[in-house]
């Protein structure tokens, strides 16, 4: 029988019926082989407490002990199962996706919108399917939700009360879980499973919105190693001296304290292409990245990660390219 391993972080799924309490671990691992008892049958499990939060506490320190532990751990299995809150589960599954490279072995985050002792609670199927997709799916990072398996890096939480809580609209899915389980290969690897485990976390995200103040950002660029701009559509934002508000000195000031500067949209679907208009015309003269198809989420994290691992130099390259599937 495949050998799995289940890390627990947190989240609904292991809250106890009166939310927001969690459930303790000893209850959490107890209710899982109550109520799942079918999960013994598909594969050996091991049961790792790494956390019991609910992740809108998750932070980059924890993702780098959470991928060590990953790495460490693999070896002794088949795949894995990461039980975490749906809040920042993209967030985390960006961040396993670059730290994590090479994945020999699937790693499945899954969640439930209800607690796993609830009546109607999504969090039974939910877990038979991310099992099935450790032991059966691709070879890395992905999300398993609502009968449907995603590359970790391309999900958007797009639902707060329905239990289809995840998309990845820029990205077809790796797998359908119905009445039969079909998966797609997954990335291809390019070596031996190595960990990149390190992170700058002084990344700030700025979304654009009529009436943003640039003097409010200018101010915010001394504290900062990294900036995210979520911009309108293909990588727009003003930039007319006239009307006032032009984000251009933020631009400027951002190239000349070699702050790089990475631009994403706030549309969920397609890309950024900074050519197609004036200020994205703009923001390429002073050097900003496009972010193309890179969620909010996958952005932030890769930068972060970009940079505590890559030369200054080679940072445009590593950011415009896709290094684990996050962008097309
Ligand atoms: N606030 C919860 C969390 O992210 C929500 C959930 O798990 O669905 O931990």
């Amino acid at each position: 029988m495949k050998r799995l391993l289940l890390v627990h972080t947190g989240g609904t799924l292991g809250m106890s019926g009166r939310r927001p309490h969690a459930l303790r671990p000893g209850a959490f691992f107890r209710t899982v082989r109550e109520r799942v008892p079918e999960l013994t049958k598909l594969a050996h499990l091991e049961f790792e407490l790494f956390s019991n939060l609910d992740s809108c506490e998750m932070q980059p320190e924890l993702w780098t002990r959470l991928a060590t532990l990953l790495h460490e751990r693999l070896d002794d299995f088949d795949g894995a199962v990461v039980t975490h809150g749906t809040d920042t589960m993209s967030d985390t599954a960006s961040a396993l996706s670059f730290m994590l490279r090479n994945l020999d072995k699937p790693v499945v985050l899954t969640g439930a919108q209800r607690p796993l002792g609830e009546v109607r609670s999504d969090a039974r199927l939910n877990l038979i399917d991310a099992v099935t997709s450790a032991l059966h799916g691709p070879k890395e990072v992905t999300v398993c939700f609502d009968s449907r398996l995603f590359r970790g890096n391309r999900v958007r939480k797009v639902s707060i009360a329905e239990y289809d809580a995840f998309d990845s609209p820029n990205h077809p899915v790796l797998g359908v879980l119905g009445v039969e389980a079909r998966f797609e290969r997954g990335l291809r690897r390019r070596g031996r499973r190595t960990l990149w485990p390190a992170l700058v976390p002084e990344v700030f995200l700025l979304r654009v919105f009529p009436g943003l103040d640039p003097a409010l950002p200018l101010a915010l660029l001394p504290r900062l190693k990294g900036l995210v701009v979520e911009a309108y559509g293909a990588g727009n934002f003003p930039s007319s001296a006239d009307l006032g508000r032009s984000l251009e000195p933020l631009f400027a000031e951002a190239q000349r304290r070699r702050i790089p500067v990475v631009v994403v949209s706030q549309a969920p679907r397609n890309g950024v292409d900074l050519s197609l208009y004036e200020s994205g015309s703009l923001a390429r003269t002073y050097g900003a990245i496009s972010g193309g198809d890179l969620t909010m989420s996958a952005a932030v994290v890769k930068l972060m990660h970009g940079l505590a691992h890559v030369p200054r130099g080679s940072l445009r390259h590593y950011l415009e390219r896709s290094v684990a599937g996050e962008r097309t």
